[in-house]
């Protein structure tokens, strides 16, 4: 069903704000929008679209945030805890969930709950606890549509089609800013260079996540709940133009493809089953003579290869495996570890992590909670 009204959870992001300009295109009403703590953006997005409902996570801007709308007819809240309320709040039948991190669980099974089109951009979520999540929705009927767009394009190319006579899929990396570099020419590596990403414009999270590769194995988790897959390979694609590929049976490959730009997922999403036009660059095959592709690198890679042995194990090594990974990347972009200090400390914390079968999602958010403080005790010590 196409969107008619949209909760955005993470407005001011790089994703968020690409949202807001497809719903500025195409018409779509903006109900709600949320941010951790760009009150300046905020407050602009909030009045440009007269959205009902604004919500800031932290809770030190609240009343700032309140005095700024004050002329508006805008309900304001704010604080962690109250984005579950939020993401259900007033008459929108979309939430589009691009908050960072395992935060994106409890609002995303709430949109569910409350039977609205989940247009998932916050992979952490089916990380943490695909199975719990993929639950919900068949008990509730309720749809999740792909933002990411290896996820958008599998989704595309399995339309029309029987998912019975899949094969595989093939997910593409671009392989990050490192592609091609040895372990050893990884270790003095700074910030600023894990940041520049050749082919995306995307958040610090994201962008790290993408240059230790730990990006693209979340992304086979993802798929492997969204499209109940487990047959996935990855191969590394640099030009960023072949969005991700279905195998079938009879060896027929089908592929998306498009620039690399964010608006085209993002607008599939909500105008889905339809398409509508866009004002995204047009592929130009002659910009790409070559497409090239490759085998991506596992022992460089290392959290590549991680995330594939804890999907295999299943049971909450996948919810460790990210728990480690959101304060192992914190800790880096605060320059407190180094870059491969990454990898070494989710393969530490997914050594010592016994794995748990069958949790609640109140179980989830506490073992979530713990794994990620474990994780820190740890890295305090090192350091
Ligand atoms: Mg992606």
């Amino acid at each position: 069903m196409k969107t008619q009204s949209i909760n955005i959870l993470g407005s001011t992001g790089s994703i968020g704000t690409q949202t807001l300009e497809v719903c500025r295109e195409r018409g779509i009403k903006v109900n709600g929008i949320s941010a951790n703590s760009n009150i300046d953006l905020l407050e602009r997005q909030a009045r440009e679209f007269k959205v009902k409902f604004c919500h800031i996570n932290n809770k030190e801007l609240l009343s700032e945030l309140k005095i700024r709308l004050k002329d508006t007819s805008v309900t304001v809240t704010g604080g962690e805890d109250g984005l579950c309320d939020f993401a259900v709040s007033g008459d929108a039948d979309t939430l589009l969930t691009s908050v960072v991190g395992s935060v994106g669980l409890a609002p995303t099974v709430a949109g569910i709950k409350n039977k609205m089109k989940i247009a998932l951009a916050n992979k952490e979520t089916l990380v943490a606890a695909g199975e719990l999540v993929t639950a919900y929705k068949e008990k509730y009927g309720g749809e999740i549509i792909p933002v990411d767009s290896e996820h958008g394009a599998i989704f595309q190319a399995l339309m029309g089609n029987d998912i019975k006579k899949v094969r595989r899929l093939i997910l593409t990396a671009s392989g990050g800013p490192f592609f091609g570099r040895n372990k050893a020419e990884l270790k003095n590596v700074t910030k600023k260079d894990a940041l520049k990403h050749p082919n995306w414009e995307m958040g610090a999270k994201i962008t790290i996540d993408s240059a230790t590769l730990m990006n693209k194995g979340f992304e086979v988790i993802e798929a492997r709940w969204l499209f109940g897959i487990t047959d996935i390979d990855v191969v590394v694609h640099r030009e960023s133009v072949v969005h991700s590929m279905v195998e079938y049976e009879d060896r027929s490959v089908i592929a998306q493809m498009g620039v690399p730009s964010m608006k085209l997922p993002i607008q599939f999403a909500l105008t889905y089953p339809e398409r509508e036009e866009s004002t995204v660059e047009p592929l130009d095959f002659k910009k790409y003579p070559r497409l090239t592709f490759y085998e991506p690198d596992l022992e460089t890679f290392g959290c590549l290869r991680l995330a594939l042995e804890s999907m295999k194990k299943g049971g909450t090594m996948p919810l460790c495996l990210n728990a480690a990974n959101e304060v192992a990347v914190e800790y880096f972009l605060k320059e407190k570890i180094g870059f491969t200090d990454i990898e070494r400390t989710v393969e530490e914390m997914l050594t010592r992590h016994k794995s748990l079968t069958g949790l609640s999602l109140e179980d989830t958010l506490r073992l979530d909670r713990e794994l990620k403080e474990e994780t820190k005790k740890y890295l305090e010590e090192l350091s």
